[in-house]
């Protein structure tokens, strides 16, 4: 442990991916970082944690795509032990008996749809040509700094200009698309390209993730598109598994961190920042922890959330107003759960049975858009749902690491389980009430689940809140809806990862381009903090 007199050039306040990023690009243009974390593990919602005895989960996170490849390159993460394992395709078993099962074969895939409507075989190219079209608008955005569009200086106003110029080199046809994904809902979207209600259904369902909409809420069909925008070695939008769970991609930038020089400390809570008088909103000097001790800095870098840094650890006072009403207009409202189960075999689901390709990918409980839309209703009144959303996988089939041989884990992602109740339900009270809810479901496609079972975890949104410090539960740090993203997030006017505090930086995933394990926030702050040289 060093002494509390130490003094830093930047102290990173969290060891997730993305501040163990922003503390890995400091050190290694020379600065004096120190890496606080409060849990027992690296990682934040990117960790990865034997549970019960042999079996190690993914305990929130479970797949990567949108891990930016500039920062696989920079850190050298793959010397670091980073290895992605493909994660083919998508199955989503129907009630009927049928089902849909997509994989990354093009002609396979293509025969697959063809078997439901030949209309829409030929549909999903063309759909996937203009999503190509669209990504390729979008994606340089990921590695900009938001520009400010209030002010007239030529630097933000190249930024703007460079959008305008994408903008308009795109066809007609993609403009238009763009537009509709900037307003459309996701099944909107969707309805006007395909007839298949359960291929909509399925698709739609990345258009909710991490929000607390519907498929049919506007605004939807964006976050679809943050989801497509992922790609593994190059492979356009395919998803995959870390070798060691989603807590060996934070275990890789770790080591590229300590590698050059940063100092990692975990159970190391911060209670609050230090804020100097000397500027106008004061300065950023350090930070006290949670049993009293105090460690100084020349800049502080938070990667949790603007309610935990602003509200908590800032002591009143030190904020203008219209910064702290923007912060507190910060919509978070968490809407996911997770369901980790220990398996002594594999489900068997009556559509397909026996073990199979099917397995190896993800398996999706999206039979049918009003399915999904019923799902969100439950939500909207309090409940979680009784016949949820249910994203599984079995990391176990493709890296046999993760539990003892023979057995294997099925980490579900759940939607809807929302933060907040309807009054008289409590999440302590009901949590293995949804644990139940999401068991039962799957057991209506796959009848032996409840016989194979041997441990359950079920991460509710207080959970997330409790243990991972995700406020309201919220799994990206903040709603990824429209009306807080790019120069919008987290507040109009401090996108560009400062805050009225001088040398007090925000670099976790509530700042742009948002959620999911791309690190790319960690990364672009680090490169603002060191353009203020301050630090
Ligand atoms: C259930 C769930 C499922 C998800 N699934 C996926 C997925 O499959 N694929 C994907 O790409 N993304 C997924 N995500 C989103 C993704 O994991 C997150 O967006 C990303 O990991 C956030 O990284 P971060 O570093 O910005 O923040 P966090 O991971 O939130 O890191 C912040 C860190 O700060 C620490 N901290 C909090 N308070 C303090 C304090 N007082 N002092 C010191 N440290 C503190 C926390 O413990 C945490 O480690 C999922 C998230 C969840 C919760």
């Amino acid at each position: 442990m060093p002494p509390v007199s130490s003094k830093y050039d930047v102290i990173v306040v969290g060891g997730g991916h993305n501040g163990l990023v922003n503390a890995a690009y400091l050190a290694k243009a020379g600065k004096k970082v120190l890496v606080l974390e409060r849990r027992h593990i690296l990682g934040g919602s990117a960790c990865t944690d034997e549970v019960f005895p042999g079996f190690k989960f993914s305990v929130c996170s479970y797949v990567v795509s949108l891990l930016r490849p500039e920062i696989i390159r920079d850190l050298e993460l793959p010397r670091h032990g980073l290895e992605i394992l493909p994660l083919d395709g998508t199955f989503t078993p129907m009630p009927s008996g049928d089902y849909l099962w997509r994989v990354n074969d093009h002609g396979r895939t293509h025969r697959e749809i063809a078997r439901h409507s030949r209309i829409d075989a030929e549909a999903y190219d063309e759909f996937g040509k203009a999503m190509q079209a669209m990504c390729r608008f979008v994606k340089p955005i990921l590695s900009m700094i938001p520009p400010d569009p209030m002010t007239l200086n030529p630097r933000e106003l190249m930024k703007l200009l460079f959008i305008g110029r994408r903008f308009q080199g795109m066809s007609s046809g993609d403009k238009y698309n763009q537009v509709q994904l900037m307003t459309m809902s996701a099944a909107d979207f969707l309805d006007q390209w395909f007839e298949t209600d359960v291929l909509k259904a399925t698709m739609s369902a990345s258009g909710i993730i991490g929000t607390f909409l519907g498929v049919r809420s506007p605004g939807t069909a964006y976050v679809l598109l943050h989801h497509y925008m992922g790609e593994i070695d190059g492979a356009f939008r395919a998803w995959g598994f870390a070798r060691g769970g989603t807590g060996a991609i934070s275990n890789a930038i770790a080591d590229a961190a300590r590698e050059a020089g940063v100092e990692i400390r975990t159970q190391a809570p911060i209670a609050r920042i230090i804020v100097k008088n000397d500027a106008k909103n004061g300065r950023a000097t350090g930070v006290v922890l949670s049993n009293g001790d105090e460690i100084y800095a020349d800049a502080v870098s938070s990667s949790v959330d603007p309610r935990l840094t602003f509200t908590k650890m800032i002591e009143p006072g030190h904020l203008p107003d219209d910064f702290m009403e923007g912060v507190q207009r910060y919509k978070f409202r968490g809407s996911s759960g997770k369901v980790n189960m220990a398996l002594d075999g594999l489900p068997n689901f009556k559509c397909m049975p026996g073990d199979g390709l099917h397995l190896r990918g993800a398996m999706s409980i999206s039979p049918a858009v009003e399915y999904m839309e019923k799902a969100y209703d439950e939500a909207k009144y309090g409940h979680w749902s009784s016949h949820p959303y249910i994203d599984m996988v079995i990391p176990t089939l493709t890296d046999t690491s993760l539990a003892p041989p023979g057995k294997h884990i099925l980490s579900c992602f759940v939607q809807y389980a929302p933060y907040k109740l309807a009054p008289g339900l409590d999440w302590d009270t009901e949590r293995e009430k949804f644990g139940d809810a999401v068991v039962n479901t799957i057991a209506e496609y796959a009848p032996n689940i409840k016989d194979i079972i041997l441990h359950r975890q079920v991460v509710t949104p207080l959970d997330l809140e409790r243990e991972w410090g995700l406020s309201e539960g919220n799994i990206f740090q903040g709603e990824l809806s429209l009306e807080q993203l790019f120069f919008l997030r987290p507040v109009a006017g401090w996108a560009q990862f400062r805050s009225p505090i001088k040398n007090l930086y925000m670099c976790g995933s509530a700042t742009h381009p948002g959620g999911g394990i791309m690190g790319a926030p960690g990364r672009l702050a680090a490169l603002e903090i060191l353009k203020d040289g301050g630090a």
